[in-house]
């Protein structure tokens, strides 16, 4: 349990884990195939370190079957007037409502999330959905005389099959970033799940058949690296989505690229919360501390850098108590396997070596009951006196790890933040306008939070960092992401003989 905020499960075992380990199938021409002879990797539970279910690898020809079935939709799919596109949103949407807690449990048995937390996914992920279907109201094209008796139009058009490649650690809501948008815009979509967490992927597939939409037009293909690759450089596939990590980002974006595809790439991050004194010291501790181990930090939101300037100890305390009092299991999630979790306990070890403070230790710290011992567990961890050279300060740790640096001016604070090559999200907290405006404005990064420790734009607002946190233009949510699932064709008509013509039209 935490104070100040719901996103916690009201006991373990209140999460549904599944009790038998399916195998999950790919959804190809609207039907569901396990790939022939493909290899099998184990889904685990970070609850528990079980076996909850398998994933098979699919290789270059069963994304090729897939790209196939998608292609032969979308023919069918564009031509629909958006109206007609947007009818089965609507019923999905719904769909996605009735299922909610179905959805939940399966997000939080996969990627070890609390149970409000992976509810509260799913519900972002309905905001994109609702915009989608709002599209057919905002987005109407234009016309106008451009000289006389011409007139130009501008519409919309889908690019045809279009794919995403998506991270562990939204496992309903990054996908729904992206398929909402480019369905309703037209296309037929293929999701390359994690394969770390792809039973959820399985459940949206099930809604999108009940919603009615043709055969082909969402697809899944399960896999690794062979799948990404074969996607990506398919040449039936238009565009690319991506949500990793910065190194695949650069990746697949280059990829991408090299073959003429449209691609936006989000990666990584290393966002920091500065602040001030004049801070509100309840608003703030617990702003930062939800940030943070949210998600058992497992975000590309999470504030894993304080940025201190001057004498903010009462508020650093204030963390620390709260910090400390965080049940883990029940107020905070795990971590989603053995090698993330070896990796922030690393990095906390080296930055202890380094001279770092550890005020908060939660090495040591899982869940009593016996049944979650082989989860992945860690608690969370603070620590003080971290400087700009300690790797921990500039590296994505991907853990509920709270580096405070230490600054004497605000300055000191931005530079510092700007110096990091990421550029998803900042924050400040203070209660002074001019603060919070310098911040806003001098701050590099995509996305700025006012005593806001989780600064996600809400629908329509888009979302997308810069820097290292995305390869590519535009954001991947609201009317960037219309812009990126869509063409424009622009016609240019005239009826009679002009007697004033120009030179162009
Ligand atoms: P990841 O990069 O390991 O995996 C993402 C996807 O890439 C998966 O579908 C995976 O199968 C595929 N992939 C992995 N290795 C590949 C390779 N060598 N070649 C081709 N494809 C490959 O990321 P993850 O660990 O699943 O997710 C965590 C990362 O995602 C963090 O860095 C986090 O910051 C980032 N993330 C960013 C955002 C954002 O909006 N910027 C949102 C969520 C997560």
């Amino acid at each position: 349990m935490r104070e100040g905020t719901k996103l916690y499960t009201p006991s373990l075992s209140t999460i549904k884990l599944p009790t038998e380990a399916r195998t999950c199938p790919n959804l190809v021409g609207g039907q569901w195939r396990e790939p022939q002879g493909a290899r099998l990797v184990d889904v685990t539970s970070p609850y528990t370190g079980n076996v909850i279910g398998r994933v098979p690898m699919s290789s270059a020809a069963d994304v090729a079957a897939v790209v196939s079935e998608a292609k032969r939709a979308a023919e069918g799919w564009r031509v629909a007037p958006i109206k007609e596109r947007s009818q089965k949103m609507f019923r999905f949407r719904q769909l996605l409502e009735d299922n909610l807690e179905k959805l939940a449990h399966s997000v939080a048995a996969e990627s070890g999330k609390t149970l409000a937390e992976a509810r509260a996914g799913v519900l972002k992920g309905m905001e994109v959905v609702e915009f989608a279907t709002s599209i057919q109201n905002l987005d109407t094209g234009g016309s106008l005389e451009v000289s006389r008796g011409v007139y130009c139009e501008y519409r919309r058009e889908p690019l045809g099959v279009v794919a995403g490649i998506t991270p562990f650690n939204f496992p309903a809501m990054v996908p729904m970033w992206m398929f909402p948008i480019a369905i309703t815009v037209g296309n037929a979509f293929i999701l390359k799940p994690s394969e770390k967490v792809p039973m959820t992927s399985v459940l949206l597939g099930e809604l999108m058949i009940e919603a009615g939409f043709p055969a082909g037009i969402f697809s899944v293909v399960h896999g690794g690296k062979e799948a990404v690759d074969a996607l990506v450089t398919h040449p039936d596939v238009a565009a690319i989505g991506f949500v990793g990590s910065s190194a695949i980002a650069k990746y697949v974006y280059q990829l991408g690229a090299s073959k003429g595809k449209r691609v936006l790439a989000l990666g990584g991050a290393k966002n920091h919360l500065i602040v001030v004194p004049d801070a509100d010291k309840d608003l703030t501790a617990q702003a930062v501390v939800d940030s943070f181990t949210g998600c058992a930090g497992q975000r590309c939101m999470a504030g894993s850098v304080m940025v201190a300037v001057g004498d903010v100890d009462p508020i650093i305390e204030e963390i620390r108590r709260r910090a400390a009092s965080i049940e883990v299991g029940t107020g905070m999630g795990a971590i989603i396997d053995g090698a993330a979790l070896g990796r922030i306990r690393s990095a906390i070890g080296v930055a202890e070596k380094e001279g770092a403070r550890v005020i908060v230790d939660g090495r040591t710290k899982a869940p009593a009951e016996s049944s979650y011992a082989k989860g992945t567990w860690i608690g969370p961890t603070v620590l003080d006196g971290v400087s700009d050279a300690m790797d921990v300060s500039g590296t994505e740790v991907f853990g509920p790890v709270l580096s405070i640096v230490r600054v004497k001016t605000l300055a000191e604070a931005v530079a510092l933040e700007n110096k990091n090559p990421y550029g998803n999200a900042a924050s400040i907290f203070t209660t002074n306008g001019g603060v919070a405006q310098y911040v806003a404005e001098h701050a590099r990064s995509g996305m700025i939070g006012v005593n806001v420790g989780v600064p996600v734009p809400r629908e329509p607002f888009s979302f997308g960092g810069i820097q290292e946190s995305k390869f590519g233009h535009g954001d991947i949510t609201g009317e960037s992401g219309v812009e990126f699932w869509s063409s424009l064709k622009k016609i240019t008509r005239k009826w009679s003989v002009q007697h004033d013509a120009t030179w162009m039209s």
